[in-house]
């Protein structure tokens, strides 16, 4: 049986400041990487642009008998290291170079992790709120057809993001299936359990994100007991790093949503709130909370604050207020990269969004590898091994930071640029770390 795509996976612009191209911050923090690790500027060219991008018109029949032609993208950045891997974003703003940067740093997560994945993404231009429950899944099932050419469990594997969910996951799948003529459970994951999905998928990247916290708590000595965290965004990613954060002890003082915001000094009761939020749609009008402005968040004194919603949040406006100890970056770009130069200057322990919220990524690994053995795993196998794949990312990450004596982000992307031009090299794309390539003909 179908069931309604939750509303609350419909949201507001994603991009707060049209300004900040994501895809020109990534690239240059490529290329600091580059250069950091001592490889030829070849490396960089290598990694500058994404090796193909689809821009598709998907027609949708709409539901007064009219034909609307929505446009949608796929970039795969890189598949160096295996098929590209990535979501799809169904939003107002979605855009090409948005799109191109969320492919890369799927690459870089990817690489992080140790995943034989390279980094795609797509993304549809549409504002789901306007569509109806028929006309969302047939511009769902439209837009697979559309870039069925380029996708597949050994090229490209799509998944979830802003505003998709496992019910259109489901669709999706159906719509590959149907075009295949037999069951490829591994083309897409984040479906639903019954179609192949993974047990621990939902909560996999709020999971992944507590655990990253949880190593960069003790790497500063908070005790998680005592701790104070205040969360931007409560939808998937936001409400389970909520959840996993509440289980082990930490007071969640104020959380927003893009309807508005909530705060007790006291903490907030997460449970209740995910139940009030499954019946309201937002976190507003919480009964064991007061109201709270959201722009007040970022200056609250917690130990974690973390931003769980939007692109260019923390922003040379508003990270002078913050007072946190961590920011841990559960959603993809949430810091420009002036907002990123006062953290530092505040000596701000940042978890960057390439390691904080690749839980997602790996339990979608682990759905892949079920489908592809057509062997289900219990949720508590999945868990562990999610554990076990973030603590060691964290370490590899961590060690490269005290290493190098650079600030976790610039020591996430050394990490994921230098496996990638490993792999070049393997591959014969690159002769040296240091020397130019020379073709032995
Ligand atoms: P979602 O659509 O489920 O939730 C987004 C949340 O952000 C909602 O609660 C919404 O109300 C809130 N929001 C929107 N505008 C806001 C504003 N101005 N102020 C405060 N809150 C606001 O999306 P999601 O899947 O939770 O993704 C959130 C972020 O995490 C995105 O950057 C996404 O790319 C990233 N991410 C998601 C996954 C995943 O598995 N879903 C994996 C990795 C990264």
């Amino acid at each position: 049986m179908m069931k309604e795509v939750p509303e609350s996976k419909v949201e507001a612009p994603i991009t707060a400041n049209a300004n900040e191209n994501p895809y020109e911050i990534v690239k240059s923090l490529l290329k600091n990487s580059v250069e950091a690790l001592g490889l030829t500027e070849d490396v960089y060219r290598l990694l500058e642009k994404p090796i193909r991008v689809l821009e598709v018109s998907i027609p949708v029949r709409m539901d007064d008998g009219t034909i609307k032609n929505f446009t949608g993208y796929r970039s795969h950045h890189s598949d160096i290291l295996g098929p590209a891997k990535g979501g799809i974003r169904f939003h107002p703003e979605v855009n090409i170079d948005e799109v191109k940067a969320l492919s890369m740093w799927m690459s870089l997560k990817s690489a992080i992790l140790g995943l034989p994945f390279g980094g795609g993404k797509g993304g549809v231009i549409v504002d789901p709120r306007e569509l109806s429950k028929c006309e969302l899944e047939n511009l769902s099932r439209g837009y697979i057809r559309a870039i069925t050419p380029i996708i597949g469990p050994e090229k490209d594997i799509p998944a979830p993001d802003v505003n998709t969910n496992p019910q259109i996951m489901g669709w999706m799948l159906d719509e590959y299936d149907r075009l295949r003529g037999y069951n490829v459970p591994g083309f897409i994951t984040g479906k639903p359990i019954i179609v192949g999905g993974s047990q621990g998928r939902v909560e996999a990247t709020g999971r992944g994100v507590v655990i990253s916290i949880a190593e960069a708590a003790k790497k500063l000595n908070i005790p998680l007991e005592s701790a104070i965290a205040a969360i931007q965004g409560f939808g998937n990613v936001g409400s389970m790093t909520a959840k996993f954060l509440h289980e082990l002890g930490v007071k969640i003082i104020a959380i927003t949503d893009v309807k508005g915001g909530i705060y007790n000094e006291n903490g907030i009761d997460i449970p209740s709130l995910r139940q009030h939020v499954a019946e309201t749609k937002s976190v507003v009008d919480f009964p064991g909370a007061e109201s709270f402005d959201s722009d007040k968040l970022f200056g609250l004194p917690v130990d974690f604050l973390v931003p769980a919603a939007l692109e260019n949040q923390i922003t040379e406006k508003t990270a002078p207020q913050i007072q946190a100890k961590v920011v841990a970056e559960a959603a993809n770009g949430p810091t420009t990269p002036e907002g990123d130069r006062i953290l530092n200057e505040k000596g701000i322990f940042v978890i960057p969004d390439i390691l904080c919220n690749s839980g997602g990524v790996t339990v979608s690994y682990f759905e892949w590898v079920q489908n592809n053995m057509g062997y289900y795993w219990k949720e508590e196998e999945v868990n562990t091994k999610l554990e076990e794949k973030m603590i060691y990312a964290f370490e590899d990450v961590h060690k490269m930071h005290e290493e190098k004596q650079v600030n976790m982000r610039e020591a996430a992307y050394i990490v994921g640029v230098g496996r990638i031009a490993e792999a070049f090299q393997a591959r014969g794309w690159i002769n040296d770390w240091s020397m130019p390539f020379k073709c032995k003909a």
